[in-house]
């Protein structure tokens, strides 16, 4: 009988120790889905119970705000908002209200360094297309329809245009949002752990069960590396990691680089002496403004930015 129940005890444990170890093996591998959106390769990743529902509900939200923000497609509200005539007056959805407020208060902190009213501009310069460098007769016109003063921001939800030429591109700011509401959902769904990769805009939340203490190691690529190597890694319990790069997207004309973060003051690309700007915070969306925004400003003034938001800053 104390045989018996003595076999009957280690069989219980072996099973016991069994469960355990697929356990941790399945939470060590987690959920992973990789699709192209917001015009770059987006990653969410979760651990956990649920993994895998949170993972694909995190990628609906993500559609949700890309189906809204999206410069190019007719059906969005930034493209209502490009149609409308001067003065009208163009409802906005929570999300894209969420963003254009960040915006408008990164814009006025960094005194016009970020800026979504930069449109006009972008596209002459064709930075999604094969490139191009504009004459500086059509960057002046440009010029004249850009800067925040040229829209107003009523009761939250209504955007109203002084011309009906200016235009607003959230490209600087919705991938940063869209990781935040990435996050919003994975936590909802209680997974242990999860990472939102959005082509530059990294946000982490819980649990990272494949280190001993728990925290994410976001490795900052090394500027125009082909290998993808990495000069520093950060480690994060939760938040967000944000880069602006030159390298992220750019073209050559004669010999010269034409990079997309376009400096509001001069309609030209923003000329610095470093290729990357990271900023580390808990906001993604204020992170992926604050990015871009301080890397308009120079080393100096966007440490100061970063510094007043409560977040770190790393040039490259
Ligand atoms: P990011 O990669 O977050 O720095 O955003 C760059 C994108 O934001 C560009 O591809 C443009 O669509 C837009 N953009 C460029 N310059 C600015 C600027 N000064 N302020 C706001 N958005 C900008
Ligand atoms: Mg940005």
């Amino acid at each position: 009988m104390k045989k018996k129940s003595l076999a009957f005890a280690v069989i219980i444990c072996v099973m016991l120790f069994g469960a355990l170890f697929y356990r941790n093996l399945w939470e060590n591998k987690g959920f992973e889905r990789t699709e192209f959106l917001f015009d770059t390769q987006c990653t969410v990743k979760a651990y956990g119970d649920n993994a895998q529902k949170a993972v694909e509900a995190a990628f609906d939200r993500l559609y949700e705000i890309h189906r809204a923000t999206d410069f190019f497609s007719e059906d969005s509200q930034v493209a209502t908002i490009n149609n409308a005539a001067q003065g009208e007056a163009v409802i906005v959805e929570p999300h894209v209200q969420n963003i254009i407020t960040a915006a408008l208060d990164v814009s006025k902190a960094s005194l016009g360094a970020f800026d979504i009213t930069v449109a006009p501009l972008v596209s002459l310069w064709d930075f999604s297309g094969e490139g191009r460098v504009p004459k500086e007769t059509e960057i002046s016109d440009a010029l004249a329809y850009t800067g925040i003063d040229k829209i107003s921001f009523d009761e939250k939800n209504k955007v109203r245009k002084a011309f009906k030429e200016v235009k607003i591109d959230l490209g600087g700011a919705a991938k940063g949002y869209a990781a935040d509401e990435a996050i919003r959902v994975l936590t909802e769904y209680g997974v242990l752990g999860a990472i939102v990769d959005l082509g530059g805009n990294i946000s982490c939340m819980g649990q990272n069960p494949n280190t001993k203490d728990g925290k994410w190691r976001i490795g900052l690529q090394k500027p125009f590396s082909a290998t993808g190597e990495y000069d520093e890694i950060i480690e994060i319990k939760s938040g967000a990691v944000v880069t602006s790069g030159t390298y992220q997207r750019y073209f050559e004309k004669d010999g010269k680089k034409y990079h997309h973060i376009i400096d509001p003051k001069t309609g030209h690309p923003a000329e610095r002496e470093y290729s990357s700007v990271t900023i580390v915070a808990q906001n993604s969306l204020y992170a992926d403004c604050l990015a871009t925004a301080c890397f308009v400003m120079g080393e100096e003034d966007g440490r100061a930015l970063a510094e007043n938001f409560g977040a770190e800053i790393y040039f490259k």
